[in-house]
């Protein structure tokens, strides 16, 4: 008796509910840890169906649980254990861990139900799931802030290494400005001082009034070059920052080559003469006057300067039902072949210009203000043979 009264004592005392139902369900006992987790009197529970401490589906299902065991044998929770839901008395649920075991008596069997709560695992374990999913909420927020951080570091980036890259080719282009006007302005400028100091002993002699037109004409070509150099630059600068604007008008392409080629002659050298010839359509063309005159007279002084005395500069205007075509053709010095691919680049000269003077920005500017009207330019060379450029717009 002493060992019954020990196992009623551990039974009575288990944290865990103890529950025994015989073959058919009903509640034989049940400890006081268990009527605490499902806050019933023991009478209330004693003698009923054990379903009654389960919510559906089991609560339904619970005889059949039984009498499947019963006739088949086959366990699904004797000696098992799973995790299930309690119904308490108050109608609120709760998980708890199941372990049934079967004890055969002499003429009946018992079947003893352990029960664990697990509300605060559960909650705990709930807890945890939504730490982690609000963690995982908080991770891909951030990852999206990282990302259209980064994609907007990114933008900025290409945005100030665009800005540098033209900072970096404005100081470039100024500094090599700079080094060639100081190349470039001295002859002009040491021949301004050697012509004025010439000037000034000529002055005492009023009967060599020759010399001093001589010297004074010198002065004005040597100012001029200056001022056209100056020119130049002042152009390349404007066409940098945008501000060479386009004005497109129907133009009489002949008036204005007959008016360059009569301009143009006047500074050929000895027996160098401009041929201007027109095929096809006499006529008007849409064009911007002042850019493709610009353009045309650098070509020809290009042709001029680069081609000897005794020397024909072919001018040719063309219109068709395509377009119009206009080409300076030389018999010059010629470009070099390796030196042709950099032809249009500010400030670049060709290697066989030796001592003919040139800032080498002629071209560029050429090139920028044939595009701005949407025409195309292309030129074929052989040295020592000569140079024709061709510049072609299409009708509209
Ligand atoms: P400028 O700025 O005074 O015109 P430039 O004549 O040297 O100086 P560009 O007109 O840009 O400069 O020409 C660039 C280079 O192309 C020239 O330095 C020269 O080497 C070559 N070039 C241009 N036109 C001809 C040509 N008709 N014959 C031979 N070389 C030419
Ligand atoms: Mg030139």
């Amino acid at each position: 008796m002493e060992g019954g009264r020990l196992l009623a004592a551990i039974i009575d005392h288990a944290i865990d509910g103890i529950i025994t139902i015989d073959n058919r369900g009903n509640v034989e006992s049940i400890n006081p840890a268990a009527l605490e987790l499902f806050g019933y009197n023991a009478e209330e529970v004693i003698g009923h169906n054990v379903s009654m401490l389960m919510p559906e589906p089991d609560r339904g299902n619970h005889d059949s649980y039984i009498h499947n065991y019963q006739t088949t044998g086959h366990k699904k929770i004797i000696g098992i254990g799973r995790e299930v839901m309690g119904l308490k008395k108050s109608g609120k649920t709760f998980p708890f861990r199941l372990a049934v075991s079967e004890v055969w008596l002499k003429d009946k069997n018992i079947f003893t139900g352990f029960i664990h709560d697990l509300s605060r695992e559960k909650a705990a374990e709930d807890m945890l799931k939504q730490h982690a999913a609000e963690l995982e909420h908080k991770v891909s927020e951030r990852t999206r802030d990282l990302i259209s951080l980064v994609s907007e570091l990114e933008k900025a980036k290409a945005e100030v290494s665009k800005s540098l890259e033209k900072e970096i080719e404005l100081n470039q282009l100024k500094s090599r400005f700079v080094s060639m006007a100081s190349h470039e302005f001295r002859t002009p400028l040491s021949s301004v001082q050697l012509s004025a100091s010439l000037i000034e002993k000529y002055a005492d002699r009023p009967d060599d009034k020759a010399s001093i037109i001589k010297h004074t004409n010198k002065i004005k070509g040597a100012v001029q070059l200056l001022t056209s150099i100056l020119n130049d630059f002042l152009s390349l600068e404007k066409l940098e920052a945008g501000i060479v604007v386009m004005n497109k008008q129907y133009i009489n392409l002949v008036e204005l080559a007959e008016e360059i080629t009569e301009e143009m002659q006047l500074i050929c050298k000895k027996n160098q003469h401009i041929v201007y010839q027109h095929t096809g359509e006499i006529g008007h063309f849409s064009l911007d006057t002042n850019l493709l005159k610009n353009a045309l007279v650098n070509l020809i002084s290009n042709a001029i300067k680069y081609s000897g005395e005794d020397t024909l500069i072919e001018f040719t205007t063309c219109i068709d039902d395509k377009g119009c075509s206009i080409s300076v053709k030389d018999n010059g010095i010629g470009i070099p072949k390796e030196d042709q691919v950099h032809l249009f680049e500010p400030f670049f000269r060709a290697h066989n210009t030796g001592n003919i003077p040139g800032t080498g920005l002629g071209l560029n500017i050429v090139k920028r203000y044939i595009e701005l009207m949407e025409g195309k330019m292309e030129f074929v060379s052989e040295l020592h043979k000569g140079t024709s450029f061709k510049v072609s717009f299409d009708k509209i």
